[in-house]
C-alpha cells in the first residue's frame, strides 16, 4: 500500500481528499470534529516534509447547487482549530480565482476548497471536472475513508491524472489495515458480533465473513428471524419471515465451515416497543404472545462474555438490543464492557458501521477498543468484500 509515508512532499502542492462531512448544529457549528482530527496526521506529514496542502471535501447533500447552508466557510474555524494553523479558503473548488490561489500557495500553507458537491460533476464522476481539480496540485492523496465507497470525481476518477504521485492518507491506511486484521491477518480465535434490527441488511456481510471467523455472535432484532426459523416462539418480536430459509442456510454453512454461531439464550421482553413498557426475562424460544424481545438477557451476556474473552480478534457491528431506550441498553453495554476487557487483555477489536459506533462514543467505550471506524457505509461495503472505488483507484 503506497501511503504518504513513502514519499517526500518537499515543495509539492498536494491535493488531499478528506472526509470533513461533519455533523453541525442549528448555527452550523461543528458538533463532532472526529473526522477533522482523523485527517490531521496526513496533513501534518505533508507540511513537515515542506509541502503545501489543498484540502478537498464535500459537506452534506447540496445536490449540485451552491448554497450558504452547505458552505465549508462554516466549518473553517473548527478546521483551523483542530489543525492549529490558519487555513486559506477558495470560494469555489475550481475556476480562475482558485487556480490563482493554488498557484500562490507556499510550502507549509493550507488551502481549503469550497464544497465539491456544489458541482454536479463531483457525484457524477465527471472526468473533465476531475481533470480541472487535478491541475491544482502536483500529487494526490486520498484520506477520505468515509467516501471511499463512492465513485466520485475527487475520490476515484482524479487518481488517474497522478499515475506516479497518488497515495493513501494515514487514516485510510489505518482503516484498511483494521479491516485486514479482522478478515485476513487476524490472530485467532476471531469473533464477529453482528446486531441491529434486520438480517436482510447484514446478509452479504455474514456470507463474506463466515470463511474468516471462528465465532459469530448474533444479537439484536435480527436474532429473532433465526430463532423463529429454528422453531422458537418469539411473540411480537421483530422478524423477517421471508428470510427464515436464508437464516437456516447460514446456520448450515457455518456448521460446514466450523464456525460456531452464538444466538441469544434468554432475552429481556417488553409488552410494547417503549422504554416505559413492562419488562421481564424470558427464554428466547418461549416468548409469550404479545411480548417482544428488546435486549439480550443476563445468561446470554455471560455466554457472549466468555466467547469474547477467549478471542484474540473481535469485530463488532450493530447493537444487541434497543440501546436507544435506557431500559433496554444493558445488554449492549455489557457487550461493550466485555469487548473493552478483552482488548485490555491484548485482543484487537474493531468497531465499525453506524449504530455501534454511535454507541461506543455515547457510552464511553471509544478509547477502550482498538479501533473505531470513521466510515459507516465504506466500512460495511469492505466487510461485504467489495473493493472500494476510492481504494482501487489509488491501488492501480
Ligand atoms: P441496524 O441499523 O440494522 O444496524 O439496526 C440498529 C437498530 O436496531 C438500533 O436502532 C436498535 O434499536 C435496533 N434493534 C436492536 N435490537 C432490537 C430488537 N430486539 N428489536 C427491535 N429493534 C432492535
Amino acid at each position: 500500500m503506497k501511503t504518504v509515508n513513502n514519499f517526500n512532499f518537499k515543495d509539492k502542492k498536494v491535493l488531499v481528499r478528506v472526509d470533513f462531512n461533519v455533523p453541525q448544529n442549528d448555527e452550523l457549528k461543528v458538533t463532532d470534529n472526529t473526522r477533522i482530527s482523523a485527517a490531521k496526521p496526513t496533513i501534518d506529514k505533508i507540511l513537515k516534509d515542506g509541502g503545501s496542502v489543498i484540502l478537498m471535501t464535500h459537506l452534506g447533500r447540496p445536490k449540485g447547487k451552491s448554497s450558504d447552508e452547505f458552505s465549508l466557510k462554516h466549518i473553517l474555524p473548527e478546521i483551523e482549530n483542530v489543525l492549529g494553523k490558519s487555513v486559506k479558503f477558495a470560494e469555489d473548488c475550481i475556476g480562475e480565482n482558485t487556480t490563482k490561489m493554488a498557484s500562490e500557495l507556499q510550502s507549509g500553507e493550507i488551502l481549503l476548497l469550497e464544497n465539491l458537491r456544489f458541482h454536479n460533476e463531483e457525484e457524477n464522476g465527471d472526468k473533465d471536472f476531475a481533470e480541472k481539480l487535478s491541475k491544482l496540485g502536483d500529487a494526490y492523496v486520498n484520506d477520505a475513508f468515509g467516501t471511499a465507497h463512492r465513485k466520485h470525481a475527487s475520490t476515484a476518477v482524479i487518481a488517474k491524472f497522478f499515475p506516479l504521485t497518488k497515495f493513501f492518507g494515514l487514516l485510510m491506511a489505518k482503516e484498511l489495515e483494521a479491516i485486514d486484521k479482522v478478515l485476513k491477518t487476524g490472530e485467532r480465535p476471531i469473533t464477529a458480533i453482528l446486531g441491529g434490527s434486520k438480517i436482510s441488511s447484514k446478509i452479504t456481510i455474514i456470507e463474506n465473513i463466515l470463511p474468516a471467523v471462528d465465532n459469530l455472535i448474533i444479537g439484536g432484532g435480527m436474532a429473532f428471524t433465526f430463532i423463529k426459523a429454528l422453531g422458537g416462539h418469539i411473540g411480537n418480536s421483530i422478524v423477517e419471515e421471508d428470510k427464515m430459509p436464508l437464516a437456516l442456510e447460514i446456520l448450515e454453512k457455518a456448521k460446514q465451515k466450523n464456525v460456531k454461531i452464538y444466538l441469544p439464550a434468554d432475552v429481556i421482553i417488553a409488552d410494547s416497543f417503549s422504554n416505559d413498557a413492562e419488562k421481564k426475562e424470558a427464554d428466547v424460544y418461549h416468548i409469550p404472545e404479545n411480548w417482544q424481545g428488546l435486549d439480550v438477557g443476563t445468561r446470554t451476556r455471560d455466554i457472549f462474555h466468555d466467547v469474547i474473552l477467549d478471542s484474540k480478534t473481535i469485530l463488532w457491528n450493530g447493537p444487541v438490543g434497543v440501546f436507544e431506550m435506557p431500559n433496554f441498553s444493558a445488554g449492549t453495554e455489557s457487550l461493550g464492557e466485555s469487548i473493552a476487557e478483552s482488548t485490555k487483555l491484548g485482543a484487537f477489536s474493531l468497531v465499525g458501521g453506524g449504530d455501534s459506533v454511535a454507541f461506543v462514543k455515547q457510552f464511553g467505550y471509544a478509547d477502550k477498543v482498538s479501533y473505531v471506524s470513521t466510515g459507516g457505509g465504506a466500512m460495511l461495503e469492505s466487510l461485504e468484500g467489495l473493493e472500494l472505488p476510492g481504494v482501487a483507484a489509488v491501488n492501480v
